[in-house]
């Protein structure tokens, strides 16, 4: 039996038994703790306390040996060297009732004790990384109740940390139909990401139901960051990107198609003038040349969308191009819709296609208009202003900071829904019905925007109308004073040298212009048109170049040719233009459109003609 007791107090785990008499003498002492710090049974039993152990460290057991002695039960803990002890005060009672001895059980809870310092120590690192995190973090209970929350983004939603705790979350978020639905699926023990609306502003959050003994979700830990700035700015470059593919397939198409047109228009035009005297045929033949317009009216658009118009723009006063456009469109809108000029810019300068931007102004008074179909109001003003701060367009850039002259086109009309706004400047998108739109009147006007390095920015909403504010950068440049029209009659007699790369067109234009009377000589590419033109060029009326040849551009051909004679009238002539020319009109050569119809060429050749007459 004592063997058996004696195995048991020598092995108990971590632990020293002690047994105290009145004396404070070691009655008995052991156990595993004693030998972990140098001390043995036989040192120890029957010896005083304050001979077997440190002075200062038996003064301070001394008063808990004294009091379990007195009959108290208690527990102490106290360091003893490097290690924490807890110790286990028992009065021992003898037959007569009193106390004999004093128990002490002393347990080694320094790993215990170590394990809880560091788990505070963990807490409090985790609150203070949660509390400066930069997002919000929260945990809802089963029960739908908050039951944290913190982090430095809480104050962009109105709280407080801890504030929303203990609120249940359909209260706090009442409302907020997709917040709510995520919790759901949350608690239903999903974890996963999600972008969550807010009022404005997008959260990304990332929810992590957290499993109970039972096996059911005991809560849902969110972390939730804002994303709004990020998101707008994804949304805005895939807009951007888009708009660039797009106008690169519209404007590689329309570039193919245009070339065909004026084969067939200018042939049609032709055997139109022949067949004068067979009025059935005239009239086939004519429908043709209109069929053939009309679609390269369409390949225009589209290539105005791709800012593949040659551009011949120059420094004009705003404000006048506006107001004829005004004009244009007050002729055009029906009587309940009254237009409101405001045109606030006087004198101010930018460099555009005065022709392109009045399209443009157009297409976006005929959208305001189709919004309107039981009248309203246009107001199309003008205003000089100064950005300080980049602003986003509607097409995915930015407005620069800058001067600028804004024109407004603003309409009180259905108004513009969130999703359609996104797609609004993309070809061939319309709400109208078939035959009412082509869908190409915004590309038309974002096309035209880019070209001269100005934005559209858009502000609608259902119900409320919509505005669209264009911003031209402003010019310093003055604006030449205005040519003097010579109006002249086609002699029909002369020589016109045509620079044109594609065989068919070549081909098309020289019996255009023979059957205006004219003596013509074609050039394949620059070179050729470079020495046919030093040759020819006293006897010259008309050049008309290709922009767009392989080896010397047109307008590098023209260029060459002006050092040599510049006064021989010279024009250029294009479908289509990776990069908009950019010169100034006057300053190399006006520049007209294929496919050119007959009547483009006729004037041509009549200021052409007026001007060639050459000082003698
Ligand atoms: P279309 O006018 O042929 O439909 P657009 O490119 O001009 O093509 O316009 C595209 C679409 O944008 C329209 O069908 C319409 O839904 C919308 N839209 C454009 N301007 C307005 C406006 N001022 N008010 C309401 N919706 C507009
Ligand atoms: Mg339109």
């Amino acid at each position: 039996m004592a063997e058996r007791y004696a195995l048991l107090v020598t092995n108990l785990p971590a632990s020293a038994v002690m047994m105290f008499d009145h004396d404070l003498r070691f009655v008995l002492a052991d156990g595993p703790e004693l030998e972990r710090n140098g001390l043995t049974k036989h040192q120890l039993e029957g010896r005083l306390l304050y001979d077997a152990v440190e002075p200062a460290f038996a003064a301070l057991v001394e008063p808990n040996l004294r009091a379990a002695l007195a009959g108290q039960r208690f527990r102490a803990e106290l360091p003893f060297g490097d290690l924490q002890y807890l110790y286990t005060y028992e009065p021992l009672h003898g037959a007569d009732g009193r106390v004999a001895y004093a128990l002490v059980v002393a347990q080694n809870v320094t790993a215990l004790r170590e394990a809880e310092r560091s788990a505070q120590q963990n807490e409090a690192r985790i609150r203070e990384l949660m509390g400066n995190m930069p997002g919000v973090v929260f945990a809802i209970g089963a029960d739908r109740r908050f039951r944290f929350s913190d982090g430095l983004a809480l104050s962009r939603l109105g709280f407080v940390p801890g504030e929303v705790d203990g609120r249940s979350v359909d209260e706090v978020y009442a409302g907020q139909v997709e917040l709510l639905r995520n919790i759901d699926r949350a608690l239903a023990g999903q974890r996963f990401s999600a972008d969550v609306p807010v009022g404005d502003a997008i959260w990304e959050t990332r929810y992590t139901p957290m499993f109970g003994k039972d096996g059911a979700v005991a809560e849902v830990l969110g972390v939730s960051f804002e994303v709004t700035d990020r998101r707008r700015a994804e949304a805005a470059t895939l807009q951007a990107q888009k708009m660039e593919a797009v106008g690169r397939l519209a404007g590689g198409i329309a570039h193919d198609f245009n070339n065909m047109l004026a084969v067939m228009m200018s042939a049609a035009e032709e055997l139109s003038l022949s067949l004068r005297e067979e009025p059935n045929l005239l009239e086939a033949s004519n429908l043709i040349v209109g069929a053939a317009t009309r679609a390269s009216q369409l390949t225009r658009q589209l290539l105005a969308f791709a800012r593949s118009m040659p551009l011949t723009s120059g420094p004009l006063v705003v404000d006048d191009i506006v107001r004829e456009a005004v004009s244009l469109l007050s002729r055009s809108v029906d009587r309940r819709i009254r237009i409101h000029a405001a045109l606030d810019a006087p004198g101010a300068v930018a460099v555009i296609d005065a022709a392109q931007l009045q399209t443009a102004l157009i297409n976006l008074g005929l959208n305001a208009r189709d919004a309107m179909p039981d009248g309203g109001d246009l107001t199309i003003s003008t205003t000089a202003v100064r950005l300080d701060e980049a602003l986003p367009d509607a097409h995915g850039g930015v407005v620069t900071p800058g001067s600028y002259i804004r024109i407004s086109v603003a309409d009180t009309g259905v108004g513009i829904s969130r999703e359609n706004l996104a797609r609004i400047f993309d070809p061939f998108f319309t709400t109208k019905d078939v035959g009412q739109g082509t869908g190409l009147g915004l590309a038309v006007v974002y096309g035209t925007a880019r070209a001269h390095g100005s934005s559209v920015t858009v502000d609608s909403e259902p119900d409320k109308g919509t505005c669209f504010h264009w911003y031209l950068p402003q010019s310093a440049l003055a604006v030449p004073a205005p040519e003097v029209d010579v109006p002249a009659a086609v002699t029909g007699k002369g020589l016109v040298l045509l620079v044109e790369d594609e065989p068919l067109v070549q081909r098309v234009g020289r019996r255009l212009f023979a059957s205006l009377g004219f003596e013509v000589l074609c050039a394949d590419d620059g070179q050729q048109g470079l020495a046919l033109f030093r040759e020819h060029r006293e006897r010259l009326t008309l050049v008309l170049c290709d922009v767009i040849m392989p080896g010397m551009s047109g307008p590098e051909t023209v260029r060459r040719m002006r050092e040599f004679d510049r006064l021989v009238p010279i024009a250029l002539c294009s479908g289509y233009a990776s990069e908009p020319l950019n010169m100034r009109a006057d300053e190399l050569a006006p520049v007209i459109m294929k496919p050119y119809r007959r009547a483009e060429v006729e004037a041509l050749l009549a200021q052409a003609t007026a001007r060639t007459i050459r000082p003698s």
